[in-house]
């Protein structure tokens, strides 16, 4: 098996090739099956399996740092591929980052297991958002009402990314008696999606950003859906996930301010000392927050190996410095580079788009701000 060095490697040999075609890929708005299939084939699904078991898997301490360099690798050759793909790892560790249960032990193990078995070569995905819900998984309406051995989900969902993609999404849904939501796992890939079998695309994603994400709105009616054995596992998980998923989106954005930023660097070559002052200003703030946005990332990144108490607020606190320090460090680079950032022959312009999305992803600005203030 590879290990996650000759992994990122991998990763890196297969972004020049994606980078090599920037502008076709930026004008896509659906994701390519063949793209995904070397990242699996560099050993990317890994990342969903423990290393015990031949996996990358080895908790936040251990995994956070290398799985994020990888999307962020990714991203150096496709935005969107590096979000869908970081998806993977983020959605797996919910059932990795839960060892052991208290409520149904055997069960959960054994699903667990199915889980991890299935993460070698199956691409794991999430449509948990709902409209209105602001990315607030406790406000989740859906409902999920148990049927011979599975559930029914009824419910609107959105920001799936990866739909039809991903051979799971993982869910969440409200079961009559429990007090918390509960998480499912679904697979809807190659439904109809016209409602015939409860699953209706209802917002084909149309995003100005992270365009070809797939990650589209669905209603969901009396749809099939297997709850996870054990109801402790979102509380349980939630540390994990949180130090994991931020790290992960912000390696993705991270990777995109790369390539921004060398993109700015060969167009301002040789430019600098006859620049206007306000552009010499602007490009030096621009340099000065992407440096800042670095720390942000290694300080998480190093508050996570040291398995520190609040590691996972950390997390959060990094993601949300990132979002708005990148998005900004964007804009002033836009106006510094000038036309070209209008350009669609040029990438800038999808770039500072691509970007807004780490604001947008789990927690969402104004839940992560709840989140710091609490
Ligand atoms: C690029 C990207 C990828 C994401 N990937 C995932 C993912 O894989 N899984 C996941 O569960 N969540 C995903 N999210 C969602 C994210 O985690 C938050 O839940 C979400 O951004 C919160 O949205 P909101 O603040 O607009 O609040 P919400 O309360 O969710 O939405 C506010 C309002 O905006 C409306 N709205 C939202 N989208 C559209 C649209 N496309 N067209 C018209 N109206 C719309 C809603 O109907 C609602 O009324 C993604 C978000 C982005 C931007």
């Amino acid at each position: 098996m590879p290990d996650a060095q000759e992994i990122t490697a991998a990763l890196h040999s297969i972004a020049q090739d994606f980078s090599t075609d920037v502008i076709a890929r930026q004008k896509r708005s659906e994701l390519d099956p063949a793209d995904f299939k070397r990242l699996s084939q560099a050993g990317f699904l890994l990342t969903g399996v423990p290393a015990e078991q031949g996996g990358l898997w080895q908790g936040p301490d251990k995994s956070a740092r290398p799985y994020a360099e990888m999307v962020r690798t990714i991203a150096h050759g496709d935005p969107s591929v590096a979000l869908v793909a970081s998806m993977h790892p983020a959605v797996t560790a919910f059932f990795l980052g839960v060892p052991e249960v208290d409520d149904a032990p055997a069960a959960w193990a054994q699903q667990r297991q199915w889980v991890i078995e299935s993460a070698r070569t199956a691409w794991w995905g999430t449509v948990t958002s709902e409209p209105g819900s602001g990315g607030d998984i406790l406000r989740t309406k859906s409902v999920a009402k148990p049927h011979a051995d599975q559930y029914l989900l009824s419910g609107d969902k959105h920001f799936g990314s990866g739909s039809g993609h991903a051979d799971y999404m993982i869910t969440t849904a409200r079961v009559a008696g429990s007090e918390l939501p509960e998480l499912f796992f679904l697979e809807n890939k190659d439904e109809p999606w016209d409602g015939s079998t409860g699953c209706l695309l209802t917002v084909p994603w149309d995003g100005m950003g992270m365009s070809s994400t797939q990650s589209h709105a669905f209603r969901f009616t009396d749809f099939p859906v297997t709850k996870a054995a054990s109801t402790e596992v979102l509380t349980k998980v939630a540390p994990v996930t949180g130090q994991i998923s931020n790290m992960l989106f912000t390696g993705v954005v991270l990777g995109v301010a790369d390539n921004a930023l060398a993109f700015a660097q060969s167009k301002l070559s040789g430019k600098t000392a006859t620049m206007r002052g306000f552009e010499q200003s602007e490009w030096v703030k621009c340099q000065n927050e992407l440096w800042l946005a670095e720390q942000a990332y290694e300080g998480a990144l190093r508050a996570i190996e040291a398995c520190e108490p609040d590691a996972a607020l950390t997390a959060v606190r990094c993601k949300v410095t990132c979002a708005e320090l990148i998005e900004r460090a964007l804009s002033r680079m836009s106006k510094v580079v000038g036309g070209a950032s209008f350009s669609k022959a040029m990438p800038l312009a999808q770039w500072t788009q691509d970007v807004k999305a780490l604001g947008f992803l789990r927690p969402p600005l104004p839940l992560a701000y709840d989140q710091l203030l609490g």
